[in-house]
């Protein structure tokens, strides 16, 4: 017989991340990590840390790290949130800002932790069918809902909206808070950042993780209205006060300092992406038209998935979705143009 506290645990299926492979001499291009490491600038605050300090608990508030992000994006240290992960700062966000007895509603086809937080947090929640082309119409959001999220380029489709469409949604949406998940948004995006001044109700949230190249080092943010950070704030204290460690916060600001390095990372990666996106179109693939550090792809007159397990075989991985409609896809991380050239070979090998 069952024993009875069994029935008092928690049954939920969790997100399921890119595989974290251990072999070696591995082509990595299934988490949409980033290639190059992080600026000079962050091995240098993090080689030069004061380890004596870390008997201390490091500021709550990581006060140099929100200072050096709200410099950044020109808004207050009262308009930016931190937490270990973008996901940190979302799985707080849907805690905090998504309280109504209306469902919140996200696209069919996103970033599938959201439902599982939903789920986690006993959220209703109801999506939207993206079009055939895989777009994100506004005018779908305009029925009443407790809250939208939205990431933006949208992952794993990698296209992205216009500041416009932003626009749009917030005049539909003046009764709930809309999120603006821009993890992907430095490969080419358009950032609404900036409307957070205009509209009171609209978070956007970010990470260090892609463009940054600190997916280990756990860093996300929010910029929002003065309003909504104080109750994400107040949700946060109210289970752990230190998501930022003291190491995260020196390295953090050393990254957002050094622009330059930055910049010249995420436009490689770009360029990357344009060149494999043109000979993969010239081997008869579709590849949609990524702003995002990773292209989705399919080919209809063959299986994606045996592509996914033959490349698989040849030390290449990449992320396959068991999802409907996007069955025949496949999403490719950007690597560096060495990874990639290794990529495109063993596709080559795969179609003959
Ligand atoms: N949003 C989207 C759309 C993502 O793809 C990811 C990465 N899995 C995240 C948020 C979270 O990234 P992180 O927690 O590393 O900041």
């Amino acid at each position: 017989m069952e024993n009875l506290w069994t029935k008092n645990l928690r049954d939920i299926e969790p997100y399921v991340p890119g595989e974290q492979s251990k072999e070696e001499d591995i082509v990595k291009l299934n988490a949409n990590e980033n290639p190059y490491p992080p600026s000079p600038k962050v091995v240098n605050a993090i080689k030069n840390f004061d380890c004596s300090l870390l008997r201390l608990y490091p500021d709550a508030n990581a006060l140099p790290l929100k200072e050096a992000i709200a410099d950044y994006y020109n808004v207050s240290v009262s308009n930016v949130f931190l937490g270990n992960g973008s996901d940190d700062v979302i799985a707080i966000a849907f805690q905090a800002l998504f309280n109504s007895s209306y469902p919140v509603v996200f696209p069919d086809l996103t970033y599938s932790f959201y439902p599982v937080w939903c789920s986690l947090f006993n959220i209703d929640y109801k999506t939207y069918a993206v079009d055939a082309d895989f777009r994100i119409h506004a005018e779908d959001y305009k029925e009443r809902n407790g809250g939208v999220i939205i990431p933006n380029p949208n992952a794993p489709t990698s296209l992205g909206e216009p500041r416009e469409f932003v626009e749009e949604l917030m005049s539909y949406n003046q009764d709930s808070v809309v999120i603006i998940d821009e993890a992907y948004v430095d490969f080419g995006g358009e950032s609404c950042i900036e409307l957070t001044k205009k509209y009171e109700n609209l978070l956007v949230t970010g990470t260090f993780s892609k463009s940054r190249s600190l997916a280990g080092m756990r860093i996300g943010f929010a910029v929002g209205s003065e309003k909504l950070i104080s109750v994400l704030e107040a949700v946060k204290n109210s289970y752990n006060s230190y998501t930022i460690d003291a190491v995260s916060i020196e390295a953090g600001r050393a990254s957002i300092l050094d622009d330059k390095y930055f910049r010249s990372t995420c436009n490689k990666i770009i360029q990357t992406r344009q060149r494999v996106t043109q000979e993969m179109r010239a081997m008869g693939f579709t590849v949609l038209d990524s702003q995002t550090n990773f292209i989705f792809v399919t080919k209809s007159d063959i299986s994606m998935y045996e592509m996914f397990e033959y490349l698989k075989t040849k030390k290449v991985f990449i992320r396959y979705f068991s999802l409907p409609r996007i069955h025949n896809y496949v999403r490719i991380s950007i690597g560096t143009d060495e990874e990639m050239d290794i990529l495109l070979k063993e596709v080559k090998g795969f179609l003959k």
